[in-house]
């Protein structure tokens, strides 16, 4: 079905991102895999290009167009390629950036945002803790005043691009007896002495990525690193989670969209019993079912793009994008793994490698259930 959310300038940019893709990333696909890790190299390229800087202003280096469906095709772009480019690219310069840009002061944002778009400073976000991830509000990691300082305690996990960010912004308790109300957010310089990477961890899927636990020893961080005000971090958190649920849908949909097309190539082309699979009656009555499910999805998940363009999108909205694309994202790869038979189990088959990245969509960003209680509380439930 054709779609009517973009115009030709988002067209251009979205031959300037595959141009990019081709050219300076997926030739090097391999080795960030078996390096668990993007590298330098990558930001630094995808910073020239000016792909890291769609929410940061021009005079700081950006390249700001005010526009999210930008954001979007970018998105879609990286999605297409796998997994993780989406993620680790999508939690710098999507998810942490825009904190850095609208709750800070003239002086932080000179300090961090060139950095940011050029890809010399890359930031990751922890709110996740060892102990629970879904209830925020009851994080332990704490930060005490001394001074002009905060002193760090605590640990985060499941952090991705944890192992190399340069910052990383950290959701800690500085009022203990408030609860949610008790939470500030700190901009955490990675070389500071008591913070340290722990392991960067063995995940099921997405290779590419240097998800990793994080700790914080005493850690003195400056009063000028606060990000927002003070105790206000859980209610920012809940602001610009919206934006990381309709980044985190249209990664889903695109990524799905894309290994069925590739499927439905693979249908068309492998014989069984003197026939394309593709022309049994049972393959054809799957995929029609398949292309009908990410089409039909495709059109909720642009209206969403066109709310938070407008700035419209309601936390409500980008919930149901975020679950229903990752349950449909899950069901279609599994159905793609089926209609490449054993092959679709062969790691060196795109099927196979797409089929173990995405099972992670339904846990992150908000579990498919924690998006639902979020929804069923809308119902007044
Ligand atoms: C690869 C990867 C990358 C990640 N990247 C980041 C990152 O960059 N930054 C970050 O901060 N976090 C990150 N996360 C963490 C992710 O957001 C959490 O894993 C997620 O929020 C769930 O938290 P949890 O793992 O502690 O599960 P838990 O909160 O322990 O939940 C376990 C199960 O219980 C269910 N559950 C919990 N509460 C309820 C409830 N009230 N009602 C019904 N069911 C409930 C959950 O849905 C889930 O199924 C990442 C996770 C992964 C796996």
């Amino acid at each position: 079905m054709k779609r009517e959310i973009y115009d030709e300038d988002h067209e251009a940019f979205r031959a300037s991102v595959k141009q990019f893709l081709d050219r300076e990333v997926t030739p090097h696909l391999e080795l960030y895999a078996d390096q668990h890790g993007l590298d330098r190299a990558f930001w630094l390229a995808a910073g020239k290009q000016g792909f890291l800087g769609l929410e940061i202003p021009e005079e700081l280096g950006g390249s700001e167009a005010g526009d999210y469906r930008f954001n979007a095709v970018l998105t879609e772009e990286l999605a297409k390629v796998n997994m993780t480019l989406p993620s680790c690219v999508g939690i710098h310069a999507d998810i942490t950036v825009p904190y850095l840009v609208h709750l800070t002061d003239d002086e932080q944002r000179a300090r961090w945002l060139p950095g940011c778009a050029s890809g010399e400073i890359v930031t990751a976000i922890g709110m996740t803790e060892p102990g629970g991830g879904s209830d925020l509000a009851n994080l332990r990691t704490t930060a005490v005043r001394d001074g002009d300082d905060w002193i760090l305690n605590g640990s985060k996990t499941f952090i991705t691009n944890g192992g190399s960010a340069d910052i990383v912004l950290v959701a800690a308790r500085t009022s203990p007896e408030k609860k949610a109300k008790g939470i500030s957010l700190f901009a955490v310089d990675t070389t500071l002495d008591g913070f340290s990477v722990g392991r960067v961890l063995d995940k099921v899927g997405q290779d590419e990525s240097d998800t990793a636990e994080l700790a914080f020893d005493n850690v003195r961080v400056s009063g000028d690193d606060l990000v927002g005000p003070l105790d206000t971090g859980f209610i920012s958190m809940m602001q610009f989670l919206p934006q990381e649920r309709l980044g985190s849908a249209i990664t889903n949909l695109a990524h799905a969209k894309q290994i069925l097309e590739e499927t439905v190539q693979y249908a068309k082309d492998r014989q069984a019993f003197g026939q394309p699979i593709g022309s049994f009656q049972n393959t054809q009555f799957l995929l029609a079912d398949l292309v009908t499910r990410v089409d039909v999805t495709q059109a909720y998940v642009d209206q969403c793009v066109i709310a938070h363009t407008k700035k419209d999108l309601t936390p409500v909205d980008a919930a149901k994008a975020k679950w229903w694309t990752s349950q449909v994202q899950n069901d279609v790869l599994d159905h793609c793994v089926q209609v490449h038979g054993g092959y679709g189990y062969m790691n060196e088959y795109r099927v196979a490698r797409a089929w173990r990245d995405a099972r992670v969509t339904k846990i992150w960003a908000g579990s498919n259930e924690i998006m639902k209680m979020l929804i069923g509380r809308d119902l007044g439930l």
